[in-house]
């Protein structure tokens, strides 16, 4: 009688022969790293994001750091991205020497106060991330109004997004590049770590692509110092088969949230706001509970899986104590982070199994 969180054993059941040929074939194809597979992959996940170009990674970190890297973020620059994520969109900007700089989020939507950001632009800023937490799309027009007045540029980290729109556009389009992660429980995730770059831009593009593959365009003659980071054919075979059901999924998934938020009507505890211009793609099926510890305590004793998304803002890390920040500076993320509660939602969620999961979290 246990529901998880996320249920990928019943995805796997649902398209298991199509999934073990697609492995089968990369087996006894023997080209595992790169090749026609990954590439196979990039044109069909451009096509559906609606971008010229893909490049496939190792994973989503990656996909931050190499285009990072690729437009020339390093020591003594600033990048502007949400304290309420997880660590990799910073992580990513202090990988390459440049300073994360936080603004505070929304408190309806959890994604980065584009209101807020015109003040903490200095001379050393030089792009914006913004998250689009939780399958949401943040406010991208304000923020590019933002980026475009100071000559900034804009990487979507849409790691939580794949298949959200924005005002009828799908994340990936809406900044200078977007990035993209495959991890297992992504909602495209393939069966290990995986991650890939989307642009219109030609020249990132051809520099991201270097990036991976040790700063080389030719074999054995290198441009610019890299990185070892490909997709490798295994996972780029599997996200080939997976990116044919992710509409449905994902379709799914916005059904489920809208019964769940009718099961929560009039409860004391906060829904998911979806504004009505985004197509949300809810990754996570986030409330908000003034009593979160005890509402975990009660779907933990009923054998229910429920996670905290995210317990530390990043501007309180340890890693940034050197920063500067203490609290009280981004409430919003503060408060957000004592109060949110992600609770199950997949695409094969049963409705009767939902109708328990919201009568605990009520009582708890
Ligand atoms: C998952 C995730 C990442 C990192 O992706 P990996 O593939 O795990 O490296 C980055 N940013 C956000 C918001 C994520 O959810």
């Amino acid at each position: 009688m246990s529901i998880p969180l996320l249920d990928l054993k019943a995805q796997y059941g649902a398209i298991k022969d199509e999934l073990e040929a697609a492995v089968l074939d990369v087996l006894r194809n023997t080209q595992y790293i790169l090749g026609p597979k990954v590439a196979e992959f990039e044109k069909a996940l451009a096509e559906y994001c609606g971008t010229q170009y893909a490049v496939g990674v190792a994973n989503g970190t990656d996909a931050l750091v190499l285009a990072l890297d690729a437009l020339g973020v390093g020591p003594g620059d600033e990048v502007i991205t949400s304290p309420f994520t997880f660590y990799a969109s910073a992580e990513c900007i202090s990988r390459l020497g440049a300073t994360p700089v936080f603004v505070d989020i929304e408190a309806d939507t959890y994604n980065l106060d584009a209101a807020q950001l015109e003040a903490k632009i200095t001379s050393r800023t030089k792009a914006i991330i913004p998250v689009h937490i939780f399958g949401q799309p943040a406010k991208m027009d304000e923020i590019n109004k933002v980026a475009d007045a100071h000559g900034l540029k804009v990487i979507e980290d849409a790691c939580q997004a794949i298949g959200a729109e924005y005002r009828g556009r799908k994340v990936g389009t809406l900044g200078d590049a977007a990035c993209f992660s495959f991890f297992p429980s992504k909602n495209l995730g393939g069966a290990g770590d995986g991650g890939a770059v989307v642009t219109d831009d030609e020249e990132l593009a051809a520099k991201v692509r270097a990036l991976r593959q040790h700063g080389s365009t030719k074999k054995y003659y290198h441009g610019l110092v890299g990185y070892n980071s490909r997709l490798d054919a295994l996972q780029a075979a599997i996200l080939l088969v997976k990116l044919g059901y992710l509409d449905g999924w994902n379709d799914a998934r916005r059904d489920k949230a809208q019964l769940y938020n009718k099961l929560f009507a009039g409860a004391e505890l906060v829904v998911p706001v979806a504004l009505d211009y985004v197509k949300h793609a809810y990754h996570l099926y986030v409330v908000r509970v003034p009593n979160r510890a005890s509402v975990e305590t009660v779907l933990k004793e009923a054998g229910i899986g429920c996670g905290v998304y995210y317990p530390v803002p990043l501007h309180l890390q340890d890693v940034y104590s050197g920063l500067g920040y203490k609290l009280g500076d981004l409430p919003v993320s503060e408060a957000a982070s004592h109060e949110t509660l992600a609770i199950p939602l997949y695409p094969e969620l049963k409705p009767e199994d939902m109708e328990r999961v919201a009568e605990l979290v009520k009582r708890g």
